[in-house]
């Protein structure tokens, strides 16, 4: 019987450092509206490395809601899930953020939207580690 060769699975994000920036200045444009981005990157074996925005279309936010319609994004294998703030102060993902959850992860920016307020959840809202590099 081997023991320990089935290791868990284990998700890591890592997230570039001006995709980080880009996130805090847009999520302080907008503030006190929550804002909401999708995030392009790279997926390998539960590696996700997030490298790029996109600005999805028709979004509409609102200072307790942020959403736009999964439907009219086009189909985008780069599209690793979105990215929303909460200006509220708390980056704990909510039941609608869970059920609304898109890709492979999910990132909540809370207020002040510095380098430290960014987490990572995945789809149980189960954090995720997560490197800036
Ligand atoms: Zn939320």
């Amino acid at each position: 019987m081997v023991l320990f060769k089935k290791k868990k699975f284990e998700r890591s994000v890592s997230l570039k450092k001006d995709v980080v920036d880009s996130i805090s200045s847009y999520c302080k444009i907008k503030h006190p509206n929550e804002s909401i981005l999708i995030l392009k990157g790279k997926s390998k074996k539960g590696n996700i490395l997030i490298d790029g925005l996109v600005i999805p279309p028709f979004s509409h936010t609102g200072p307790t809601f942020a959403g736009f319609p999964h439907s009219f994004l086009p189909f985008d294998m780069s599209y690793l899930g979105i990215v929303h703030s909460h200006p509220s102060g708390s980056a704990e993902p909510s039941l609608t953020d869970l059920h609304n959850f898109f890709g492979l992860v999910s990132l909540i920016v809370q207020f002040p939207y510095g380098d430290e307020d960014i987490f990572a959840w995945d789809s149980k809202g189960n954090p995720i580690k997560l490197d800036i590099i």
